[in-house]
């Protein structure tokens, strides 16, 4: 606003200035224009007498004889028979009468000079010696003004070239030469009056302008932009007092209006991420709290569960009674299970606790191999047998923790899978990846279980098999930090399902 303020009061001075530049050369114009065809006028009217040789006129009175004429061999006077005198009024002496009368009428005056003059009277001042040699440089014309008593003089000059009837009386001339010249002066204190209060009328217009262009700027300002923006710098004090949602009312269609409308969503966003901040951090405070509870799991559950299992072993290894020894084994399942549980919720939670994987370049048949024969002591219990060639090296992007999913797979597979079952592991690779799939012939899971068992606590068919719920949504989540899949399908071959999980090279 400042900036354009004083951009408008230097255009405003610079328009001002050339206004007045321009009234004060057109008056030096208009004044030039008036002094030569005033000259013009005089020399025309020289040209006329000279053109008769001279104009005689009645003596009259005390009008005297021109005596520079004798000089020049005229004679200036004629008598006629009846006793009259006319006399000659050649056109230096015309020239310096009408001057008399201009002077008188109009104070308008006219020198004739010459730097060679026939008469003293016409003898050059400053100025016209000035001007004469000017005119001998081919200047076509001079000027100057002056002060004389408090009031201003133009005076004008221009040359007075050599014509065919100037030579009868100037012997010794050329056609053509530069004989003198002729000056005209005429007060200007009328035209400077005109020019001073032009120039002042220009300057007032120029204020009035200034005045009601700051003026209306000003109100155009604040009505446009000062008081719409008056909103937006509320709100951002809002904003910076952490008031985010805060609203700003956009009533214009207009850029402000489209900035309002864009602080207003800005607001909105950052009121949403506040929410999202203040959720995580409650969020952070929950997980916290959780890993203090599965530290007390570990801690203060896993340790008596684990001694009531081995008294559970200890007991039912010392107990003949076969009614006893029922109830014991079930105390050990239980037991087992309770273990079991408190491992995986522990496991299960360091997870997704956001944990990232470091994965190496290993051979997956040999994880596997190690697998089965981890599975060895659980597949004699069902009398079960797996089935698994395969070239001697596979190799895939994995973490250690990739065999606690083959040995939850493998062990399902067992565990769901009939007596005398057969397990077939099945290794598949392409240029990136490899799929290890390990089929049973089991009782299958149905359609609408194939997503839920991957889900925690999740379980299908659990008959009199023992079993946390959580296995397969550890796997799961393992394989997903693996960046990989993992799921589930029909046995294309008959009874039972193929578990495969496909990983990274
Ligand atoms: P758990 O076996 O301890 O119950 P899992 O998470 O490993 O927990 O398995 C979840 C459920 O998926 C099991 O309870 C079972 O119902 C089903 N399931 C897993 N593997 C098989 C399988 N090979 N055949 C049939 N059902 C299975």
């Amino acid at each position: 606003m400042l900036t354009v303020g004083i951009l408008i009061v230097l255009l405003t001075s610079v328009g001002v200035f050339f206004l007045s530049e321009q009234i004060e050369q057109q008056a030096m114009s208009d004044l030039e224009i008036k002094a030569s065809s005033h000259f013009d006028q005089i020399v025309i009217t020289r040209h006329w007498n000279a053109n008769y040789g001279g104009i005689f006129v009645k003596k009259t009175g005390y009008m005297e004889s021109n005596p520079y004429l004798k000089e020049l061999g005229v004679e200036p006077d004629i008598h006629t028979i009846d006793n009259t005198t006319y006399t000659m009024k050649n056109p230096a002496l015309m020239t310096r009468e009408i001057s008399e009368y201009t002077y008188i009428d109009q104070n308008l005056f006219f020198h004739i000079t010459s730097l060679d003059p026939v008469n003293p009277v016409n003898a050059p001042d400053e100025f016209e010696v000035r001007s004469l040699e000017q005119f001998e440089n081919n200047v076509r014309s001079s000027y100057e003004i002056f002060q004389d008593n408090g009031s201003y003089f133009y005076r004008y000059m221009e040359p007075l070239n050599v014509v065919p009837s100037c030579v009868n009386c100037h012997a010794g001339y050329s056609v053509g030469d530069i004989r003198g010249g002729i000056s005209v002066k005429f007060p200007i204190d009328s035209t400077y009056a005109y020019v001073a209060q032009q120039k002042q009328n220009i300057l007032l217009y120029g204020l009035i302008l200034l005045v009601l262009t700051e003026g209306l700027l000003y109100i155009l300002v604040r009505k446009y932009i000062t008081k719409p923006l008056g909103g937006l710098i509320e709100g951002f004090d809002r904003l910076s007092s952490e008031e985010f949602g805060y609203q700003i009312v956009a009533e214009t269609n207009d850029e402000i209006g489209i900035l309002k409308s864009s602080f207003n969503d800005m607001s909105k966003k950052l009121e949403k991420s506040r929410k999202v901040e203040i959720e995580n951090l409650e969020l952070q405070k929950v997980n916290e709290l959780k890993d203090v509870f599965i530290d007390i799991m570990h801690h203060d559950l896993l340790g008596p569960a684990g001694t009531v299992q081995s008294y559970a072993d200890l007991v039912f290894e010392m107990e003949s009674d076969e009614k006893q020894k029922k109830r014991i084994k079930n105390i050990r399942k239980s037991a087992m299970l309770l273990v079991e549980r408190i491992k995986g919720a522990g496991q299960l939670a360091k997870l997704e606790n956001g944990t990232k994987l470091e994965l190496e370049s290993q051979n997956i048949v040999k994880i596997i191999e190690s697998t089965i024969q981890d599975q060895q002591e659980h597949l004699n219990e069902m009398n079960a047998e797996v089935e698994f060639n395969s070239s001697s090296s596979v190799y895939a992007l994995v973490h250690s923790t990739i065999k606690e999913v083959f040995d939850n797979l493998l062990s399902n597979a067992i565990k769901y899978g009939p007596e005398n079952g057969k397990v077939i592991i099945k290794l598949d690779d392409d240029a990136d990846h490899c799929k290890i799939s390990i089929v049973d012939s089991g009782d299958g899971i149905p359609d609408e279980s194939k997503i839920e068992i991957f889900k925690r606590f999740s379980r299908v068919k659990k008959g009199n098999i023992k079993g946390s719920g959580l296995g397969l949504s550890i796997a799961k989540k393992i394989v997903d930090l693996h960046e990989g899949t993992i799921g589930v399908e029909d046995n294309p071959d008959g009874k039972g399902s193929v578990f495969w999980v496909k990983l990274k090279k």
